[in-house]
């Protein structure tokens, strides 16, 4: 198969890929302690919604990171001790030796193509409620325990005999992780998530003792567990620590502080990881934070120690990556985001694939799994986390079945993963679009303030299609359904989209509202497509609760408008607290001049003013405007699959006739992608009836609970 030729990466004479020699640099393989990484590609430790619950799903996850040729591959955060966890979510356990068996398939599986293997070893401190164990939580200093979910619990300020205890309880997991068979124990103490970053930060330590007040007593503890890591595992693993880059606030721990607690103990860990203050600041989306949005904060602290030094950026561009190393800011380049868009990223950069580079779009779909305490998915890779529950691959696809061609009716999100899917599996695949841009959704979202990465959803599906003499795309080329009958294909798939409302109606407002027609009303299709609203002064209607909302009301202030923001909700684009985005949205709002009206709705809309309810008293205010903008809920765009399933489309010699994606319900993107990807796994595959679609895993009993049925 001809390869495509464009920018980076040489075709040789027999038309195999060769990196450029720029890159050469990613592939030296470079010592942390007493082991040796095969490259630098370094995958940072992340949760992924699965964690103990999934163990062989999450196995897997990290075995095609492995294949995809990762030099080092981490778990996610394990908890160390039941006295500290953080239910709701789902990361992994240490707490005795019935977790070494899942633990240590997970490390045979990073191990598997010569990656190291890391375990992020964490004890959260102030940060664990404990709701599960229902021990009474342990912190540097006691106080009210400091989540996300404003748990109504405090912790008690651990004392000396506590401390001894949690040296003992990191010896313990030391020698487990050992004896687990990894190769590297990270100590977490970034992202406001670890005691070792409660221990160093002046914001949770207050105490008066040998581990409090100045910073060679706050790093007290630090030593002290890094030495007992050296001393149990006999110099044998290699130690990380990963550590905040900047805590904001008066009293937490700075970038200046890490650096002079770096030039102190330069030689304490084998490799310094280094990341953000908060998780939210760590992980910020691309609408909010370029690729290497770091490296002010990084740059500089190399020179501060002879050891490497890891971090992140949400690296996707190997120029990106060359030009860190090269520039001597870091050694290793730290992923996590860009390893679950693209697993196999590092044998793409080594073999010169560039074009095959699945970029990470920065949406935090994958975040949102971990936060709803469901397994995560990406919107980029939809194999994620199914690669043991359904058997999926990030890049290979079954070989297909008995039928020969299918036809995929619209290239959005759906239908171009379905046609992709379809084609790698050797399906001959139509492709028709109605306007003259694929991509359908992204194409327009693309275009709205900060979410031009999206676009990369359409662009790396259409690039690889580009290149597949089994694919056939028509533009410009809406379907009717007496055309559908006659195209001659086996399978035939709806993917057409979805229309925003015009009505008001979502989840508050069932029913559409009173409204009078001399007040012009919008919806994102008609702002998406270059509408600007004829007056100045809009209402914008949020009961949609994700990025929408925000991101229109951006663009309007852009175009000059005044934005009143009404949601029924208590704060703005409440669901983005999922993606860690609510509270810089909410800043960026004020920031611009958005006037926002929290639990609040619209009741009725006049000529030239709305009447807003209050969600909780009913009490009315008028509100003046001159348009009003509804970021409600969308119709799906169906009418085609109505009217085709209407005709004898199995006399026609179809085999199938399905509606997916949008079509049949709207959601994010990532629910789109999946849906493209679920039609074309199911293409030819065996009628399972009733019987589960994916495995999982379930508790094995203790013997002593044992019935015999
Ligand atoms: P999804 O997110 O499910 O992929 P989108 O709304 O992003 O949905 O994409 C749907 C695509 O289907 C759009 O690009 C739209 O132009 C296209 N489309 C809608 N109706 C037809 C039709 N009858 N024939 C061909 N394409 C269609
Ligand atoms: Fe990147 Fe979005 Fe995938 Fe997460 S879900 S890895 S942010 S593309």
């Amino acid at each position: 198969m001809p390869r495509r030729q464009t920018g980076h990466g040489r075709a040789d004479g027999a038309g195999a890929m060769t990196r450029l020699a720029a890159h050469d640099i990613l592939f030296t393989p470079m010592q942390i302690g007493p082991k040796t990484a095969k490259n630098r590609f370094y995958q940072v430790p992340h949760c992924n919604g699965g964690g103990y619950r999934d163990p062989s799903a999450v196995v897997e996850m990290r075995r095609t990171k492995a294949e995809g040729g990762w030099g080092v591959i981490f778990t996610e955060q394990t908890e160390i001790h039941p006295s500290s966890e953080i239910t709701p979510f789902i990361e992994q356990h240490l707490w005795d030796d019935r977790d070494l068996p899942a633990l240590a398939r997970m490390a045979e599986a990073m191990k598997s193509h010569g990656a190291l293997a890391g375990i992020q070893l964490a004890y959260s401190g102030i940060n664990g409620p404990n709701l599960y164990s229902r021990e009474v939580p342990l912190a540097v200093t006691g106080g009210p325990i400091l989540t996300f979910t404003s748990d109504p619990v405090q912790a008690r300020t651990m004392d000396r005999q506590d401390i001894a205890d949690l040296r003992r309880w990191f010896r313990n997991a030391f020698r487990r992780s050992q004896q687990a068979g990894f190769d590297l124990v990270c100590l977490y103490g970034a992202h406001g998530f670890g005691i070792l970053q409660h221990f160093l930060s002046r914001a949770t330590n207050h105490r008066n003792d040998e581990y409090g007040g100045s910073l060679e007593n706050r790093g007290r503890f630090l030593r002290e567990v890094v030495e007992d890591a050296r001393e149990v595992t006999k110099g044998e693993l290699a130690v990380s620590l990963r550590m905040s880059l900047h805590e904001a606030g008066t009293f937490g721990f700075s970038n200046a502080e890490l650096r002079d607690f770096i030039e102190m103990h330069g030689k304490l860990p084998d490799i310094w990881d280094l990341a953000q203050g908060t998780w939210e600041a760590c992980s910020g989306t691309s609408r909010f934070k370029p690729e290497g949005a770091q490296e002010d904060l990084v740059r500089g602290i190399k020179a501060l120690t002879p050891r490497p030094v890891v971090g992140v950026g949400r690296f996707t561009s190997p120029d990106a990556m060359v030009r860190q190393i090269k520039a001597g800011i870091l050694d290793f380049i730290g992923a996590a985001r860009p390893s679950i868009a693209d697993p196999f990223l590092p044998l793409k950069v080594e073999e010169g694939r560039y074009d095959d580079i699945r970029e990470c779009i920065g949406c935090n779909i994958c975040v949102s799994g971990d936060m709803t305490g469901a397994i995560s998915r990406c919107t980029q890779n939809t194999a994620f986390m199914e690669e043991w529950r359904k058997g999926w691959h990030p890049d290979r696809a079954r070989q297909k079945g008995d039928s020969d061609s299918v036809l995929i009716v619209g290239a959005g999100p759906t239908g171009l993963e379905a046609a992709l899917q379809a084609a790698r599996r050797g399906y001959r695949v139509t492709l028709a679009e109605a306007g003259t841009v694929l991509g359908g959704r992204v194409a327009r979202e693309r275009g709205l303030p900060g979410l031009s990465a999206w676009g990369r959803v359409a662009d790396y599906r259409t690039g690889q299609m580009a290149v597949m003499p089994n694919v056939d795309i028509y533009r410009d080329s809406r379907l009717a359904a007496a055309d559908l009958l006659e195209m001659g294909a086996d399978h035939i798939a709806i993917a057409t989209g979805a229309q925003w409302r015009r009505d008001a109606v979502a989840r508050l407002h069932l029913h559409p509202i009173p409204t009078d027609p001399a007040m012009p009303i919008y919806t994102p299709d008609d702002l998406m497509a270059g509408t600007t609203p004829e007056g100045l002064r809009v209402t914008l209607y949020d009961d949609d609760h994700f990025y929408m909302g925000s991101v229109l009301a951006e663009l309007l202030v852009a175009k000059g408008c005044k934005v009143d923001f009404i949601t029924p909700a208590v704060k703005v684009a409440e669901w983005t607290d999922n993606t860690l985005e609510q509270g810089t949205i909410m800043r960026r709002l004020l920031e611009i001049g958005v006037d926002i009206h929290l639990s609040k709705a619209p009741e009725a809309i006049g000529a030239k003013e709305v009447t807003l309810g209050c969600t909780w008293t009913g009490r009315q205010s008028a509100l003046p405007a001159e348009a009003v903008v509804m970021v409600t809920s969308r119709i799906p765009d169906d009418a085609l699959f109505h009217a085709a399933r209407a005709l004898d489309w199995q006399g026609a010699g179809i085999r199938s006739l399905n509606l997916i994606g949008d079509a049949a319900a709207p959601g994010p993107i990532a629910w789109a992608t999946y849906a493209g990807r679920a039609w074309a796994e199911a293409l030819d595959a065996e009628d399972r009836g009733d019987t589960l679609h994916f495995r999982r895993e379930i508790a094995d009993l203790l013997p002593e609970a044992r019935i015999t049925p």
